[in-house]
């Protein structure tokens, strides 16, 4: 059904009332003004609008050459220029701008803030984080803290990142809470590198004081606690993630396997990842039950949790479970059983990957910050695998 939008009834009287102006206005006065435009720069806007910006940028190029004192043409060609990726063509342009006109404080910070943009898109990170924080205009600030941040990011300056990232908190009201905590994590990480442990621990509970479902800074946490031989610590940071995001459980369940192998507990370690399963049903878990229970509890436990899942829910994997669990225990009846565990193994090998939901990359492995378009947390928390619907 389509709705019926009012503010169409306002149109016909803005009409009239556009036509009762345009009688009472001296027209020559407004022809004379827009004379100071060349032709050709309207040209170019008419290119600009059906998206044809090579022909758009010949325009105004003509026209910067027809009228070369108006700023506004010169502004236009620059952005353009940027947009096309032509950017050493751009910064030359506002750099002569800059450095050879005679201009308004508002005019050079415009300029000023058109330049910052081309020096960051062509990578010169310092050219750009100057002139930014040269910029005093009030109206720039959102603008300048979000370049400023996106700056410090690339450049791995987390401090700076957080700084940054508050403030535009405080003046744009969007929370940055989940970008902060991951800011704190990657302290954390090259601390972590630095051996410096507990400056290390110190960032992960400011992770989490920021971002109370900070899954990675848990995460970190029992690394770290794992690392110092604290093994019920480090199983109890990371059964914290249960009550932060379940859906992350299958990166921790081989951690806490492995912690509750070390105190000798591994069947502690396998009611526990059994019962996660049970509950949120994630491949990810299921790979580390059913290692779990091959090597210790041996092939026949194996092969009923493979059968159960293949009956509940097909798949390959639980398919290829199934076949491993049934070669290692040789009870089978199918000849060359090997070579079809071995060729399903591949099979999904070959398919399973992390898909960005922001930007559609697609990677193998799992990335808290996108390489590709630098979102954090926009990798699911499992890969997605092909399933026996899918292959239909
Ligand atoms: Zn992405």
């Amino acid at each position: 059904m389509v709705e019926f939008e009012f503010w169409w009834l306002l149109v016909i009287p803005f009409f009239f009332g556009l036509g009762w102006i345009s009688a009472r206005i001296d027209i020559k006065q407004i022809i004379s003004e827009s004379t100071d435009f060349p032709a050709a720069y309207f040209k170019g806007l008419h290119y600009l609008t059906t998206n044809q910006y090579e022909k758009a940028i010949e325009s105004f190029t003509d026209a910067v050459k027809a009228n070369n004192n108006s700023i506004e043409i010169h502004f236009a060609l620059g952005s353009l220029l940027r947009k096309t990726g032509q950017l050493d063509k751009a910064i030359s342009l506002h750099v002569d701008l800059l450095e050879n006109r005679e201009m308004s404080i508002n005019q050079q910070e415009s300029i000023k803030a058109e330049l910052a943009q081309d020096y960051f898109n062509a990578g010169l990170f310092d050219r750009s984080e100057e002139l930014l924080l040269s910029l005093s205009n009030e109206s720039y600030k959102k603008f300048k803290f979000n370049i400023l941040l996106d700056i410090y990011v690339k450049e791995r300056e987390w401090e700076k990142a957080i700084k940054m990232a508050e403030q535009l908190e405080k003046i744009s009201g969007v929370s940055f809470r989940k970008e902060i905590s991951h800011y704190f994590c990657e302290i954390a990480t090259s601390m972590i590198l630095s051996k410096n442990l507990s400056q290390a621990k110190n960032s992960l509970l400011l992770a989490i004081d920021k971002h109370k479902s900070c899954v990675r800074a848990n995460i970190l946490l029992g690394d770290i606690c794992e690392n110092e031989g604290k093994f019920d610590e480090a199983i109890s940071y990371w059964k914290k993630i249960e009550y932060q995001k379940p859906e992350y459980l299958g990166l921790v369940a081989s951690k806490i396997i492995n912690a509750y192998q070390s105190k000798n507990k591994i069947s502690e370690g396998l009611s526990t990842v059994s019962r996660y399963y049970d509950l949120y049903k994630l491949k990810t878990l299921l790979d580390t039950l059913f290692e779990t229970v091959i090597s210790n509890e041996g092939p026949k436990r194996a092969e009923k949790i493979a059968r159960n899942e293949l009956i509940q829910r097909p798949s390959l994997l639980a398919l290829d479970q199934l076949f491993q669990a049934l070669a290692i225990s040789k009870n089978n009846q199918i000849d060359n059983i090997e070579l079809i565990q071995q060729t399903i193994k591949n099979t999904i090998g070959d398919r399973r990957f992390y898909s960005c939901t922001s930007c559609g990359f697609k990677g193998r492995q799992f990335h808290w910050q996108c390489p590709a378009c630098n979102s954090w947390e926009s990798f699911p928390s499992e890969p997605k695998d092909i399933t026996l619907d899918e292959t239909k």
